[in-house]
């Protein structure tokens, strides 16, 4: 009988030091799967972090060979010039025939121009739409035509010029007509302004001192020969840009273009809803044109567009000028 009272007392202690073990056991874990399951969470939260910025890195990505998709192709076309299969419409601003080189370079900056730029630094304004027309590459015969229209619809404009001679008169009618006189490139070869800082700042300084010797005009206003985003130039842009804010110089690219600057041409209804159908998505619509040789249907199309902002509520037809909001394709 006491054998078995104590048989009895020792499986009870064996039971109650089992279950202490168990306690024990369970306050022993309890804090480890906690910190655990903390930590799992904490590792999915970053693992869901990385994913969305490698969904950004993605996108940019596609963004950049897109832009070099553009680059590429017109690098082909180009190169193909000097295979002698053709692409004999490549000409340079004057319509000569270049060289393989600069036609491949010719391409490529109207592919870039022929671009709507999207990305380019526009701040809102005050409810009104101010619409900057712009004409690059002349003068040539279509800048006295331009001139003759917008003075008929009392339109001021910006005249991003080259260097020629025997234009004396429409340099001086762009100045004398209220439009302003900008800067574009004495020689517009891209082989050669593109080469090197140094060549950059002779050309445009050849530039300025005719068109101060020709107008008076002490331009300062300037647009880089295929944009300051542009994939030909040799010299980090960063370098032209800076140098420019030296000399206080602003640059100014587009946000809308025209498509006029393609070598085949465009018909003016093309370039008239290229236009029509972009600026309302823009505060300040910077419109490239160009007035160069063969550029007949931007004179063409020219009246309608102008017509129809007139039309429009609220907008504004002006010249660059220095304080003129930035529409820059590359942001500092
Ligand atoms: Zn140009």
């Amino acid at each position: 009988m006491e054998f078995e009272q104590n048989e009895e007392i020792e499986d009870k202690a064996a039971e109650s030091r089992k279950a202490e073990k168990k306690r024990g056991f369970i306050e022993m874990v309890l804090p480890v799967l906690t910190l655990m399951t903390i930590a799992n969470c904490i590792v999915i939260l970053v693992l869901v972090i990385n994913i969305g910025r490698k969904v950004n890195w993605l996108e940019q990505q596609v963004i950049l060979l897109q832009d070099n998709v553009i680059s590429v192709e017109a690098r082909i076309e180009g190169s193909m010039l000097s295979d002698g299969s053709g692409f004999s419409d490549v000409f340079d601003i004057d319509g000569n025939v270049v060289d393989a080189a600069e036609a491949a370079d010719i391409v490529e900056a109207a592919a870039l121009e022929d671009t709507h730029k999207l990305e380019g630094r526009e701040d809102s304004s005050d409810g009104i739409r101010r619409v900057y027309l712009t004409f690059d590459d002349g003068p040539s015969a279509n800048t006295d035509k331009i001139l003759d229209i917008l003075e008929q619809y009392g339109v001021k404009a910006t005249f991003f010029v080259v260097g020629k001679d025997g234009y004396a008169e429409q340099y001086r009618r762009i100045v004398e007509e209220g439009h302003t006189l900008a800067m574009h490139s004495y020689s517009h070869k891209y082989s050669e302004i593109y080469a090197s800082l140094d060549a950059y700042k002779a050309d445009l300084m050849k530039l300025h001192d005719f068109l101060y010797e020709l107008t008076g005009e002490d331009c300062s206003v300037v647009r880089f020969p295929g944009g300051s985003s542009n994939t030909i130039s040799h010299v980090n842009m960063w370098e032209l840009i800076h140098y420019l804010n030296q000399e206080n110089m602003v640059y100014f690219d587009w946000n809308v273009s025209s498509g006029d600057a393609a070598s085949g041409g465009r018909s003016a209804d093309q370039i008239t809803s290229n236009v029509l159908d972009n600026i309302d998505k823009f505060d300040n619509a910077v419109v490239l044109f160009h007035d160069a040789v063969g550029k007949d249907t931007t004179v063409e199309a020219l009246p309608v567009i102008i017509e129809k902002i007139l039309e429009s509520d609220n907008t504004v037809m002006l010249p660059i000028k220095q304080d003129t909001v930035r529409v820059q394709h590359l942001q500092e």
